[in-house]
């Protein structure tokens, strides 16, 4: 019912549909009123009135129904849509785009109040492996729950997002270099005590994790921050994962 009024909503365009409601309600409205004057000719005022109270109140529900239903039906498919947009369906944190985003606002915040800041870059170690030792399903319920990690040990105000198939990004507003690093070690510990069950077994992950530290001073664009950490995870990979590399910025 509510799909063929939309059809028809699509087919008239917004002025023809607006026009047939209106005729639609004017025509019930006087074929109402004109049946019952046919049926009591000697209709008086106050059934007059009566009617003109009654009209509406059968009239309107019928038009405002589908319409209302419509305007949810939208309001529903944008909450959707403006979901699908900005998180990451997996790991339930923001994507790529809206980390981006997110940060850059950070950032420019932290240059204006000249406050310390940390930009992470984390990768999970060896994560081929278990997908190719545990199955797809498996590795995916790995990133799942370093999802779930990472907002646990995460304030509200820290900027955090999936950036890659199984690299995450961090800005921590207000952070100074060695609070940066009681995050990542935060990090570790977590990722430490978590596991996923496959076939009976218990699944072990860790991370490394590339840590660059600023303050509000400093002029560089975001990507180039970004870069100074991944390089830094980069580095704790070659030492031999699981690990947090430190560098430190102006
Ligand atoms: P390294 O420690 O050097 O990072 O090794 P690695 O195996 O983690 O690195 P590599 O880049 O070779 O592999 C990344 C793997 O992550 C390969 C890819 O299939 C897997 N991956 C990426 N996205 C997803 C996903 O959404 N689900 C699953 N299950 N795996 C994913
Ligand atoms: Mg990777
Ligand atoms: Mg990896």
């Amino acid at each position: 019912m509510m799909e063929k009024f939309k059809q028809l909503v699509l087919k008239l365009g917004q002025s023809k549909t607006v026009i047939l409601l209106t005729v639609v309600s004017v025509i019930s409205s006087v074929s109402i009123a004109y049946v019952t004057t046919l049926l009591i000719p000697t209709i008086k005022a106050s059934t007059s009135m009566m009617m003109a109270f009654l009209t509406p109140l059968i009239v309107t529900p019928l038009i405002a129904v589908p319409f209302t239903g419509l305007v949810f039906q939208l309001h529903a498919l944008e909450t959707k849509m403006r979901e699908l947009a900005t998180f990451d369906e997996l790991t339930k944190l923001h994507n790529r785009r809206a980390f981006l985003e997110k940060a850059e606002f950070a950032l420019q915040l932290a240059k204006r109040e000249n406050q310390h800041f940390c930009v992470l870059m984390t990768d999970l170690d060896l994560f081929k492996l278990v997908n190719d030792q545990y199955g797809h399903a498996t590795g995916d319920a790995v990133l799942a729950l370093f999802g779930q990690i990472t907002k646990q040990i995460s304030r509200a105000s820290d900027v955090s997002g999936r950036t890659g198939g199984e690299e995450f990004s961090f800005f921590l507003p207000s952070t100074t270099a060695e609070e940066g690093e009681v995050f990542a070690n935060r990090l570790h510990a977590a990722v430490r005590q978590a596991s996923v069950d496959y076939k009976g077994l218990t699944i072990h992950f860790t991370v490394s994790i590339g840590l660059a530290a600023f303050t509000g001073k400093n002029l560089g664009q975001l990507d180039g921050l970004l870069q100074m950490a991944d390089q830094a995870m980069y580095q704790a990979k070659r030492l031999g994962r699981n690990q947090t590399v430190k560098v430190v910025g102006l």
